[in-house]
């Protein structure tokens, strides 16, 4: 690409070199031209004019009439008679005298033509004008000057010479410029591309050194951002693989054991039934643990269904409804207060994974006939969804953890109440991810408070 850019800069240089060298080398010639075609047409006229009155031309009257108007500075002067015979030659005078002089110019100015011919060299400038001198109406003679200027010729040659060389100059630059921008361009290119090359291999934690303010600098930093963004998200993976392996391990480990024991022991048939509604029991928490976890990784998925508003208390009640037996049991007092109109955005399924999810803690985690309230109201443009329970509470410090993936504040007491620390991490980005906020808190006389605020469905919002 930088190679096309080099090339094209040298292209574009080259042409308006080109024209830099022609057209006002062209316009200064042929200024000096015209200059020199009026001076010397002038000077032939000057001649012929002074002959005119002759009726016929002798080499003595041309003689007499031409060194009265001499120092004209002219190369050479030749009048011939109508014949075209040379009368008078300032360059030969003796040699031409009485020869034919049939130069073209001549020949066409006998025919009453006004002529002039100009030609340039290097060195030299020669213009020729050639006249006939008119007598009645009649050429009786011709009037013919040659100039030569080496003066202008030198000037005009010097111009173009020093055109050249700044031209060549120029020329020169241009490239070693483009020479180094390329070779700057591409190796700060190759640096990106080694970079690129060394993330691809797997090496996340790769910085490039984003060492100037212009496109590449810029592009460094981006490139280090992503490196991060990778990093980070990679780190949080191999975390959760290895979180889960570790979890799922556990009741394996448990149900490994208990097998073994009873096909090793000689145990009572009582003692049999407990191990296998043991391990029944684990084999339970494994199937709820991986079916949090599949919900876990459906989550980071783009749901293609569809949002549609969701009216919150029919979810709670339908929670509570499958809730009911389970707090029963433990005489656990379901209570709630629930205002109209709390619609919020989100999917049906979710909002209900989320309720069922705080709502099953409130219980799991309440002492035996205790409290959990759900209060749910509007506020401004929100719907607030709390949860009060007067259950075991969550300590200051591991508050701000619980919504990590497998934090569990009292192992034990959770895996005794079947949890696995998936699913307040799940709450929290399902909440999230409807625009929400979830926060924890402690209530006066023991127990929590989780509060979730969604953004309130406005009619006609859709
Ligand atoms: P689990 O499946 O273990 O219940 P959660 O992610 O739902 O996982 O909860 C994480 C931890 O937070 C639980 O292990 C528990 O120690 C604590 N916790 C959650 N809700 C409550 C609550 N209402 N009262 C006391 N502790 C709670």
């Amino acid at each position: 690409m930088q190679l096309r850019y080099a090339a094209a800069y040298l292209l574009v240089t080259m042409l308006v070199l080109l024209l830099l060298n022609t057209y006002p080398l062209d316009f200064a010639r042929d200024l000096v031209f015209r200059t020199k075609e009026a001076s010397v047409m002038g000077k032939a006229e000057m001649v012929a004019s002074a002959m005119k009155g002759l009726d016929r031309l002798t080499s003595e009257g041309v003689e007499q009439v031409v060194q009265l108007l001499n120092d004209m500075s002219i190369s050479r002067i030749i009048v011939t008679d109508d014949a075209g015979m040379s009368l008078y030659d300032t360059a030969y005078s003796d040699n031409t005298k009485g020869h034919y002089t049939i130069y073209p110019e001549i020949v066409s100015a006998l025919e009453g033509n006004d002529v002039f011919y100009i030609r340039s060299s290097p060195t030299e400038i020669e213009s020729r004008a050639a006249l006939p001198v008119m007598y009645r109406r009649m050429a009786i003679g011709c009037v013919y000057v040659v100039e030569k200027d080496a003066e202008q010729a030198a000037l005009l040659a010097g111009i173009s010479r020093n055109m050249r060389n700044i031209s060549q100059l120029i020329l020169l630059s241009v490239l070693v410029v483009c020479i180094v921008v390329v070779f700057l361009f591409s190796r700060r290119m190759s640096r990106i591309l080694d970079a690129i090359r060394v993330v691809r291999e797997g090496e996340y934690s790769y910085q490039m050194a984003a060492d100037s303010n212009d496109e590449f600098g810029i592009l460094a930093q981006e490139f280090n951002a992503l490196t991060n963004r990778i990093q980070t998200t990679e780190t949080m993976r191999r975390q959760f693989v290895s979180d889960a392996s570790h979890e799922l391990k556990t009741p394996l480990a448990a149900i490994a054991l208990m097998t073994d024991s009873v096909l090793q022991n000689d145990m009572d048939k009582q003692t049999i039934l407990e191990f296998v509604g043991d391990i029944g029991t684990e084999t339970e928490r494994l199937s709820r643990m991986t079916a949090k976890l599949l919900q876990l990784s459906r989550l980071e998925e783009v749901r293609s269904a569809p949002m549609e508003p969701v009216l919150l208390s029919g979810t709670v009640e339908k929670v509570l409804r499958i809730l009911w037996p389970l707090a029963e049991e433990r005489g656990i007092r379901l209570v709630n207060h629930m205002e109209d109109h709390c619609v919020i955005l989100a999917r049906e399924d979710d909002v209900y994974e989320i309720v069922f999810n705080l709502a099953e803690n409130g219980v799991k985690y309440n002492h035996d006939n205790g409290t959990l309230e759900i209060l749910l109201y509007r506020e401004d443009h929100s719907v607030v969804l709390m949860f009060n329970d007067n259950g075991v509470g969550i300590p200051e410090e591991e508050r701000e953890h619980i919504f990590e993936r497998f934090y569990r504040v009292d192992k034990a007491r959770s895996r005794e109440a079947g949890g696995a620390g998936i699913g307040l991490s799940i709450v929290h980005d399902m909440v999230e991810k409807y625009g929400g906020t979830i926060s924890v808190s402690a209530r006066d006389g023991g127990g929590t408070r989780f509060t979730v605020v969604f953004p309130l469905y406005e009619e006609g919002e859709l």
